[in-house]
């Protein structure tokens, strides 16, 4: 379909506190990039909010290097607000979001790439394996993807990164998505689009430490499961129902053994079973409707999904930038702002 033509592509690496992995990333990138003279590249380094230098890293390196561009956002919006203004920024035919840990090998792109060349339009780099995350990660890995795509809607392609490579109609689909709390893995699998993958191992990180701790991922699967599913609270309808039919035959059995043989006193550890158990269904319930409430409100805001500071582009010119929401109010006409 678009044969051995050129392209032009855009990776996009969120960054936050990776001083010792910037020029690590940028190496292997070079190396994997220098006889492909079919592809010229651009580097969107999202910067979400780094305190350890790594702006100043960044900015070193875009002097010999024209293909980075840098975008810094005003603090840490956490990974899936950096890939949002990665992409908006991304200018690319096709776009590939990358972890600048090397932990999604960029030899890799060229395989995207020629899948890319036969027609797809998402093209999945699939893990094989986990063998490089700890056993917890695993295992909670394993059973949020089981969790997940029995009661959300679409499914979401299990061990699969956000390391892909996306045509631009998919970049511009995923641009026009409006809300503010993005879970990215469920996004991309809500566009749609014609989509293959490519199996790989996913090795170590090269240098510096995780920025995902366990707390931080449960909230994350919490985050995934609410935004594509109302489900958790449906359930309550039918635990509600199938306890109050409990509890009516209960009664039932009750009274008729009241009027057979007479009342009986004793009862206390059962009504303090049924009063702590449905006092705790409760609490969870309303936890639930609560989450949801809270969701609702986040969104109901409408708040930008990411400020940005400024945009470094290679050259020295530095252009102030602009979230999604502020280019939305640019398209009106300018007198109604005023
Ligand atoms: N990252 C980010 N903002 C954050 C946390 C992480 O931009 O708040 C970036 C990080 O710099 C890295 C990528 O997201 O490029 C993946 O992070 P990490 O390697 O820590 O996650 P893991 O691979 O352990 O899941
Ligand atoms: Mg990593």
């Amino acid at each position: 379909m678009y044969s051995d033509s050129a392209l032009y592509m855009s990776l996009v690496v969120p960054v936050f506190n990776e001083v010792e992995t910037v020029d690590l990333f940028l190496d292997r990138v070079s190396r994997v990039f220098e006889h492909q003279a079919l592809v010229s590249l651009e580097i969107v380094f999202v910067n979400d909010g780094s305190t350890d230098g790594t702006l100043g890293r960044l900015l070193e390196c875009q002097k010999t290097d024209v293909r980075v561009r840098i975008v810094d956002l005003s603090r840490n919006f956490g990974k899936e607000a950096a890939l949002s203004a990665g992409l908006q920024a991304a200018t690319g035919q096709v776009v590939v979001p990358i972890d600048v840990d090397l932990q999604d090998p960029p030899e890799l792109i060229l395989e995207m790439i020629a899948k890319w060349r036969e027609g797809y339009e998402v093209v999945l780099g699939r893990r094989m394996n986990r063998d490089s995350d700890s056993w917890a990660k695993r295992v909670s890995a394993t059973w949020f993807y089981r969790i997940h795509n029995k009661i959300a809607d679409p499914e979401i392609p299990e061990n699969v990164g956000d390391f892909r490579l996306m045509d631009r109609a998919v970049v511009d689909a995923l641009n026009t998505l409006p809300e503010s709390r993005r879970f990215m893995k469920g996004l991309f699998a809500w566009v749609g689009f014609r989509t293959t993958h490519i199996d790989y191992s996913r090795p170590e990180r090269i240098a510096g430490t995780t920025k995902f701790n366990g707390w931080r991922l449960w909230n994350f699967a919490l985050e995934g499961v609410t935004s594509f599913s109302i489900d958790p609270l449906r359930i309550w309808m039918y635990f509600g129902a199938a306890v109050a039919l409990l509890s009516f035959f209960f009664g039932f059995y009750i009274v008729l053994k009241v009027v057979l043989f007479g009342v009986d006193v004793p009862g206390y550890a059962s009504i303090v079973v049924a009063i702590t158990f449905l006092g705790g269904l409760q609490l969870i319930g309303i936890g639930i409707v609560g989450e949801y409430l809270g969701r609702a409100y986040l969104e109901s805001k409408r708040r930008p999904i990411y400020l940005v500071r400024h945009i470094y582009e290679a050259g020295g010119s530095r252009s102030f930038s602009r979230s999604p929401q502020e280019k939305d109010i640019h398209e009106y006409p300018k007198s109604d702002l005023l």
